[in-house]
């Protein structure tokens, strides 16, 4: 009798968990094992540092599947087991132990690791970073009514958690090095609102800073302040670090796949190597409407690519062509974002509705062509937004910020 085959996933987060329940939705009858380097099982992120953080999402709401589900649908689900090496000669997995597991096809989901801040005493303690259900569990405790929290980075982490701190009613100071934050993602006619919103809400704003040294507070283990260049120390009980994430590349660069900002993949999400693939924040995909290599580190991202890859696993023609999509909540704010603004950029900015209000699309524009579109406090719009997007059509600013135009007739244009 033949063996049935092994699919192993490397990974276990958002996106291993969706290749496995994809392989079984697909009617896979072999091996799957799902390995992952932390003690819980598959969660997702995007409540880490929103309502999971602030206490209002229970802990079981943030897993992708209940406990039952991997025995159910036979995922040998292995936790707390790092893949230390790949033997792409063997087709096996060397795991921390030194056991080997052997392979048919292997997907990687290695996801992403928080860049450090090098500054001296960033290794004190009270010095966190927000990416696993244990970071975020550490820190809710230290966001509490009053506490003195300074973030450094206003990329999503440190503005999610500012708006979370604050609402907790501690005092929040955001550090940026950019001149506003979000400003290299939103540009600076959006990224500004961004930064009204949260000194709206109270928030000390620096932009255009640089850390120089985190310093002990009265228990010299602990971190207790935050040194800037210009002389400026900034006394704090909890320090936050959210200064963006790095590519678990490691494992696919020693077995020699290809590596450039990520795991390179096709778009079938296939590396180098035929038998191998990877998706997820570590995944530098081919994106055939985009016609470039894309790395998009978000949970829609992670959500959707494993069905891709687990099709191509099984020797189906599939292709992952899903415009980049993400959303915030941080106040009274929700927004989405559909689309890719590629190095080129945009030439023009076009607002619908009203941003002092915060009630508003804005698209970002290029030759006419709308390239990205983010709605703000405004909903149901992302199909539209999708087709004017995709159909690639030129239109005409002046319609596109008219509040009185439905976007599904412009998209049909
Ligand atoms: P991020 O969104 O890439 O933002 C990092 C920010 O920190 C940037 O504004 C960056 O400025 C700034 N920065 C870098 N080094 C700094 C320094 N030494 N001092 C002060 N500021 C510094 O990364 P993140 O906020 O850490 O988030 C981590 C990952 O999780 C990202 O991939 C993010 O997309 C994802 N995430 C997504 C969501 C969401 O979709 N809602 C929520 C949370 C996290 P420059 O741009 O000038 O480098």
């Amino acid at each position: 009798m033949i063996d049935p085959p092994t699919f192993a996933i490397v990974g276990a987060g958002l996106a291993g968990a969706k290749a496995a329940e994809a392989l079984r939705a697909e009617g896979f009858e072999g091996h799957v094992v799902l390995l992952g380097a932390e003690p819980h099982r598959p969660y997702e992120r995007p409540p880490l540092s929103k309502a999971y953080l602030q206490g209002y999402a229970e802990r079981d709401t943030v897993f992708v599947h209940p406990p039952g589900w991997y025995a159910e649908h036979k995922v040998d689900l292995r936790l707390d087991c790092t893949v230390t090496a790949i033997d792409r000669a063997a087709h096996e997995l060397v795991t921390g132990d030194g056991g080997r597991l052997r392979y048919d096809k292997l997907l990687l989901t290695t996801g992403a690791t928080p860049r450090r801040l090098r500054v001296p005493g960033s290794g004190l303690a009270g010095v966190h970073y927000l990416r696993n259900l244990d970071d975020s569990d550490r820190l809710r405790s230290s966001l509490r009514p009053g506490a003195r929290v300074v973030i450094i980075g206003g990329g999503w982490i440190g503005l999610e958690t500012a708006a979370v701190a604050r609402a907790n009613g501690a005092e929040v100071t955001v550090l940026e090095q950019a001149e506003l934050p979000l400003l290299r993602v939103l540009g600076p006619e959006i990224a500004r609102s961004f930064a009204d919103l949260h000194t709206d809400h109270g928030v000390r704003l620096r932009c255009g800073v640089t850390v120089t040294a985190i310093q002990p507070g009265v228990d010299p283990s602990t971190a207790g302040a935050v040194l800037l260049r210009d002389g400026t120390r900034l006394a704090a009980d909890a320090i936050v670090v959210g200064v963006g994430v790095i590519p678990n590349v490691e494992l696919a660069r020693s077995c020699g796949l290809n590596i450039d900002n990520g795991i390179l993949v096709d778009e079938h999400l296939r590396t180098s190597d035929n038998d191998i693939l990877a998706a997820g924040d570590v995944a530098n995909a081919y994106h055939p409407r985009l016609h470039r290599q894309v790395r998009v580190e978000h949970w829609a991202n992670a959500l959707h690519q494993p069905a891709t890859a687990a099709k191509t696993m099984l020797g189906y023609a599939a292709s992952y062509e899903r415009l980049p999509y993400f959303f915030t909540d941080q106040y009274d704010l929700g927004m989405e974002y559909t689309g890719y603004l590629d190095p080129d950029g945009y030439d023009q900015v076009v607002v619908r509705g009203d941003i002092a209000n915060r009630e508003y699309i804005a698209f970002w524009l290029r030759d006419g062509r709308v390239l990205a579109a983010m709605n703000v406090n405004v909903w149901h719009v992302t199909e539209p937004i999708k087709q004017i997007i995709q159909s690639g059509q030129r239109l005409d600013p002046t319609q596109l910020a008219r509040v009185d135009l439905p976007l599904a007739q412009l998209a049909v244009g």
